[in-house]
């Protein structure tokens, strides 16, 4: 395969090259934010440690953490290093509840994003000659804007299309060309419904190849059932709003784990409950320190998500690590009835079914009652009652068998339940109501 790159030189570093660079980085990270931001100040001046005391890689481990509770405790001035009018842009980043995280970039930060973003597409293949549809949301959400950045400093025509509105959607793919997407798991799945309702087969009436799926967890089920509704290749996409948003890690053509640029992010696999690193392959919570940030440096920034690094090179030929899909979040367990549950165990069942739709919720309620409601494929029901209640008990078994927890099953009709424009909501639990 012939491979591309964006930027070959840095993208190919040799390791100790690689390494050399990101310890300079972090040395001049460390020192801004010692002198320039007060909340690192202090947190260094409490564990007694300077800046010229960082002479290793290895030291990144004696710094402090930072929590997403730390950055909201900074709201709304945020962990600035720089003067109040040097950013030209702030992202908000939503909890569940209370203040937003507020991010600020500077003119060389947004260009860094979009640069990350550059190479992040190249790396899948894409080209000036793409056309673009970024179906996802402009504004606060970084997902929107940071893509678009990326994908017009290739030269792609770049059609701002936002979530939401199918039929505009269709339209403007049919219309304009569109060979490659970034969307929603939970929309790609959506569209792939609403498409086969319209009789459209987007193998034979679209030139759509490529999409670039991201911004919320799903499955390697998941992914599977998309490339083959949709007759195209999703490439995973990762990042976060502390980190720029998109372009923290992407998958090449290869689709075997997402490329870290860690000429921008230190990485680490932490233990979520000690804290302790990780050796490779182990799955734990990946912390990340920024390595050329301006308006706002933050160290070892606890993503809560949790993944692993993948061994050996990449066929591609970039030296830059590879992180695994995000298996969940350390904060999205949950406990039922004494057992612990991932959504995505569940979600991982659901999509390996081929009599089931696509899209789901899970519910919560009452004493521990687990309820997964979800779609049927479009072909699955033939009229016959009798089949849905057959695969509502082959399901309530296979999901016992994973979960542990006999759960009730819901099978409503294709296209019978809401999707949400932004990330989609799989878990409601109404114990905590
Ligand atoms: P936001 O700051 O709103 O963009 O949300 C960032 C969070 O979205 C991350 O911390 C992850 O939990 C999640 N996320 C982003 N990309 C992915 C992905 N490819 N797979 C799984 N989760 C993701
Ligand atoms: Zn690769």
């Amino acid at each position: 395969m012939n491979t591309l790159f964006w930027d070959r030189e840095t993208e190919t570093l040799t390791r100790p090259r690689l390494e050399q660079l990101q310890l300079a980085r972090l040395q001049e990270t460390v020192r801004r934010a010692a002198l320039r931001v007060p909340f690192y100040q202090r947190a260094l001046a409490e564990i007694g440690l300077k800046p010229d005391e960082v002479r290793s890689l290895a030291d990144v481990q004696r710094l402090p953490l930072t929590t997403s509770d730390d950055l909201r405790s900074q709201y709304p001035a945020g962990l600035l290093a720089v003067p109040p009018d040097e950013p030209v842009r702030l992202h908000t980043s939503s909890g569940t509840t209370g203040k937003p995280k507020a991010i600020f970039f500077s003119k060389k930060d947004i260009d860094n994003a979009g640069e990350l973003m550059a190479r992040s597409l190249v790396a899948t293949g894409v080209t000036r000659q793409d056309v673009f549809q970024n179906m996802m949301s402009y504004g606060l959400f970084t997902g929107g804007l940071m893509m678009h950045y990326g994908a017009e400093k290739i030269g792609c025509l770049v059609i701002p299309s936002g979530p939401g509105n199918s039929e505009r959607q269709l339209m403007l793919m049919q219309d304009f060309g569109t060979t490659a997407a970034h969307i929603l798991p939970s929309y790609a799945l959506y569209f792939a419904g609403f498409l086969e309702q319209r009789g459209v087969d987007a193998r034979r009436d679209l030139a759509w190849r490529k999409a670039f799926v991201g911004a919320e967890p799903y499955t390697e089920e998941t992914r599977e059932k998309i490339q083959q509704a949709l007759g195209l290749k999703v490439f995973n996409s990762y990042g976060l709003t502390e980190m720029n948003g998109p372009g923290v890690a992407f998958e090449c053509s290869h689709q075997c784990g997402m490329h870290l640029w860690e000429d921008h992010f230190l990485l680490e696999i932490l233990d979520p409950k000690t804290g302790a690193p990780l050796p490779e392959g182990q799955c734990g919570e990946l912390v990340l320190t920024t390595l050329q940030r301006e308006a706002m440096p933050i160290l070892r920034y606890r993503t809560r998500d949790i993944t692993r690094l993948l061994p050996g090179p990449c066929p591609c030929g970039r030296t830059h690590r590879r992180v695994d899909r995000i298996t969940g979040r350390s904060d999205d367990m949950l406990i039922v009835r004494g057992v612990n549950i991932f959504p995505q165990q569940i979600e991982r069942v659901l999509m390996a079914h081929p009599q089931i739709g696509r899209n789901y919720v899970i519910v919560l309620e009452g004493l521990d009652d687990l309820t997964v409601q979800v779609e049927l494929a479009p072909a699955a029901f033939d009229g016959n009652v009798e089949h849905v209640a057959d695969l509502q008990h082959q399901l309530t078994e296979k999901l016992k068998a994973e979960l542990w927890v006999r759960p009730t099953v819901n099978l409503v009709p294709a296209g019978s339940m809401p999707v949400a424009e932004g990330k989609a909501r799989r878990v409601i639990d109404k114990r905590s109501l």
